[in-house]
């Protein structure tokens, strides 16, 4: 089966969304205008249930089948945030809103599963009950997290859930899916070097923190390169180095260093972050000054569970004819609040040779739209097979 004759049909209006989204990006937990749209468009597929404000404003709208014989709930999730990027695309739909830019395509993941809840809605061919859900605040807001939080999950009985983000580099419309850990645990640190600041030409009478944080610096590598297990990912990156001095003739008292932890193992996880702080202090203290760690944990391991990942791959191969096997992205992904809450599978689709996401020159494929939106219903039809 390939892609559903609906959705080639419904392209040019579930396009002009996708668009219209574009045109309107809005940051983190602001989606006021994205959200209303969700929500009056599900209001008019008829779905038989609209909740707004869930996470502060997430929207969920609930779908019920020709039938419930199996009881059972599962959820859809797309995300709504843009990034707070000035867009270069010179698109006639770019962004209107200077500094923001869907730069992720979440215009697209946004318009597509509205798509696929107008055909759910037209359809109801399963045996069920299906949640779309509609999250704010992806890009480093935890969003997902506030509205599991919300009890969004027990509300709605929800038992799996499915998630979908494109792919630039992966052919237009092709899927690609990996089981197990899939996007990286994302943590981000501060650390704060005290010493003793003065003359640039009197060294001696200092301790030197621009020494002492470059020190740091060079030792925090060896957590990757000497700690871990030598299969196993981690990436610290020191990103930011900041010193008290704006002069050429001054030792600084402080330096601020910021930057992040990627791992895919909680294990771990748990020694990157031991081992920075006692480097950090250690490597200080070795100099004469001292080092003061805030270590905070982002967004968990992305992990697939392994039976939602092989049906997710098999609707895959029958929407666009098989499914590659996804790399490890050591970016982190909100979907895991949602994904650790309960049994899920997050699958990716592709956007075709085009600037990569984060970037001002991006934009999602519209081409994709009838693959993402064929995929997201027959998630449906065959996981809530009708009665
Ligand atoms: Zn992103
Ligand atoms: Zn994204």
């Amino acid at each position: 089966m390939p892609v559903k004759n609906r959705f080639a049909e419904l392209m040019p209006e579930i396009t002009e969304w996708r668009r219209d989204l574009h045109e309107h990006p809005e940051i983190l937990f602001e989606t006021h205008r994205t959200s209303a749209m969700v929500a009056d468009k599900l209001r008019a597929f008829g779905c038989d249930e609209v909740a707004t404000g869930i996470g502060r404003t997430g929207v969920v709208g609930i779908i019920k089948g020709k039938s419930n014989t199996s009881g059972r709930t599962i959820g859809l999730r797309a995300d709504m945030d843009a990034l707070p990027i000035l867009e270069d695309t010179g698109l006639p739909y770019a962004s209107k809103t200077p500094g923001a830019m869907h730069a992720c395509g979440h215009d697209g993941h946004t318009a597509m599963l509205l798509g696929a809840a107008k055909y759910l809605s037209e359809t109801r061919n399963f045996d069920g009950t299906v949640a779309v859900i509609f999250q704010p605040a992806e890009e480093g807001g935890g969003g997902g997290k506030e509205m599991v939080d919300d009890g969004m999950m027990e509300r709605w009985k929800i038992e799996e859930v499915y998630g979908m983000h494109n792919w630039p580099g992966v052919p237009t419309g092709k899927f690609a899916i990996r089981s197990g850990p899939f996007f990286a645990a994302a943590d981000q640190f501060d650390i704060y070097v005290t010493g003793k600041g003065g003359h640039a030409a009197k060294p001696q009478e200092t301790i030197d923190t621009t020494v002492v944080a470059s020190q740091i610096v060079l030792a925090l590598q060896t957590i990757a390169s000497r700690n871990a297990d030598p299969v196993k990912q981690v990436v610290v990156s020191v990103t930011s180095f900041e010193t008290a001095s704006k002069a050429y003739n001054v030792i600084p008292e402080t330096v601020h260093l910021k930057g992040t932890v990627r791992t895919l193992d909680p294990a771990i996880q748990d020694m990157a972050e031991q081992r920075l702080k006692e480097i950090a202090e250690g490597a200080a203290a070795m100099m004469g000054g001292a080092a003061r760690v805030d270590y905070r944990r982002g967004y968990p391991v992305m992990v697939n569970s392994d039976a939602q990942t092989e049906f997710a791959a098999d609707v895959a191969r029958a929407v666009a004819g098989d499914c590659a096997e996804a790399p490890l992205v050591m970016g982190g992904e909100d979907f895991a609040f949602m994904s650790n809450a309960r049994p899920g599978a997050y699958i990716l689709v592709g956007n075709g040779d085009t600037a990569n996401v984060h970037h001002p020159k991006y934009n999602f494929n519209d081409e994709a739209i009838p693959a993402g939106c064929s995929w997201w219903a027959e998630i449906v039809e065959r996981r809530l097979p009708a009665a």
